[in-house]
């Protein structure tokens, strides 16, 4: 099997290369001086690729002028463009950025005009060098699509491999490709239909971009991760990584970092499947990315049901009993196996969060702790948030300004709340439909 590779910038991905660790500013692009700040910091912690919000043509001069900033400062890192929606932006960025991140399938409404404007960003990449990402989320799949397919990861395998069939008739391969999700047995699914999708088809796979998408910020946001990104590196697929936290997005290098180091500890799982790992962790974050990583791939296929941690310690000291039962607990909900706890679902905040992410969602999580078993999304922008929230049954999605949406399912069912008293109506409603 033929692993395509190829440069961005100096950052050699795909192929033989070891795991690139990516991240993502939460800066609005256009205040440059935040954006720059975060680059430099994200730079000094090794990230590999810097990914930026760049939603119109205003964004792509600011991400310009942060190129050249920090090219004169002797960073080097290769600088991602995030399009979400806008084929000219796409088309104008992808002379600016080493890379570009788009969902062709969100280009245009008509599948054909979608398809006539991602054919002219491959010969704009072509003639600049620039590489590109696919990246389809399980939520944000056209409905030509989950009519033929429904909502599955079948479904968003058939949506990439439609753009990359493209690129394969314009003998184009610069090309990583990402199908995240926020439900990790749906995501690992997804890469693992694609990986052999591509082997069958064009007997080559293109590098693979991987993530656990909203997956939350703390403990629940790393071992998230760690099952549904270290599951599939354990087993070689994935070139690149991508841990999503609801927090400074500096931390997310360190738990890459983490989760590939403990899966180059651990080696391919199916070769190990005694249900215990005895671990010396340096710190907690370490403990539990490299307990995840460790059990997460049996747990979440159904070759183990429990795993032993007993004997691991943390700095050279025991680990409590009860640190470990909650650890479990997170891990079994990670892995789809056992809901103790409600299940949240929120973005990592981007250039389009106009308020503070961060602190909602602790707030949200410290009053809906109590609600097991329900799944509640914190999203940063109603642009993108509902679709991404996927199956939540409630939403709570940033609305411009000061105001949020409040959201039953996919159905919006209070809008423009003031923020200050979004939480609350958010448990009102939830109240209600209990009763
Ligand atoms: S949902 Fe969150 S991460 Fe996605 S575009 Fe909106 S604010 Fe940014």
């Amino acid at each position: 099997m033929k692993r395509i590779s190829f440069e961005i910038g100096d950052v050699a991905l795909g192929g033989e290369a070891p795991i690139v660790v990516q991240t993502m500013c939460n800066t609005s692009t256009t205040d440059i001086e935040a954006s720059l700040a975060q680059c430099r910091a994200m730079a000094a912690a090794g990230a590999q690729l810097i990914r930026l919000t760049t939603q119109g043509l205003r964004e792509v001069e600011a991400l310009r002028e942060i190129k050249t900033q920090l090219r004169e400062e002797g960073i080097q890192t290769p600088l991602v463009a995030d399009v979400h929606f806008s084929a000219d932006v796409a088309l104008a960025v992808a002379r600016v950025a080493d890379k570009v991140r788009i969902n062709p399938g969100n280009f245009a409404p008509v599948h054909e005009d979608a398809c006539r404007k991602f054919a002219e960003l491959i010969e704009i990449c072509r003639e600049e060098g620039t590489a590109l990402r696919i990246g389809l989320n399980h939520g944000s799949l056209g409905e030509r699509i989950t009519t033929l397919y429904g909502n599955t990861p079948l479904a968003m395998k058939e949506a990439v491999m439609e753009w990359l069939r493209m690129c394969v008739e314009r003998d184009f391969y610069h090309v990583a490709v990402s199908l995240k999700a926020s439900n990790t047995r749906v995501m690992v699914d997804a890469y693992r239909l694609l990986f052999k999708a591509m082997q069958e088809e064009f007997g080559a796979v293109f590098p693979l971009h991987l993530g656990v998408t909203e997956a939350g910020g703390g403990d629940e946001g790393r071992i998230k991760s760690a099952v549904g990104i270290g599951t599939l590196l354990r087993e070689g697929i994935g070139d690149t990584i991508r841990v999503s936290l609801t927090e400074n997005p500096v931390g997310e290098i360190e738990a890459g970092q983490q989760i590939v180091a403990a899966c180059e500890e651990y080696g391919p799982w199916m070769d190990n499947l005694t249900p215990a790992t005895r671990i010396e962790a340096a710190s907690w974050n370490d403990f539990i990315i490299r307990g995840a990583c460790a059990a997460g791939p049996a747990l979440l296929d159904e070759k183990a049901d429990d795993w032993d941690f007993s004997g691991s310690t943390i700095a050279g000291a025991p680990i409590p009993a009860e640190r470990l039962e909650y650890f479990k607990d997170l891990l079994l909900q990670a892995c789809r196996r056992r809901f103790t706890r409600p299940e949240y679902i929120a973005c990592p905040g981007c250039g389009r969060t106009l308020y503070d992410l961060e602190g909602t969602f602790a707030e949200v999580k410290r009053r809906t702790a109590h609600l097991a078993g329900l799944r509640i999304a914190v999203m940063g922008c109603i642009v993108n948030g509902p679709g991404e929230m996927a199956d939540a049954d409630y939403g709570y999605v940033g609305e411009g300004r000061g105001h949020v949406t409040l959201y039953r399912g996919k159905t919006p069912v209070l809008r423009g709340v003031p923020q200050e008293e979004a939480i609350d109506k958010l448990l009102a409603l939830i109240d209600s439909d209990r009763k």
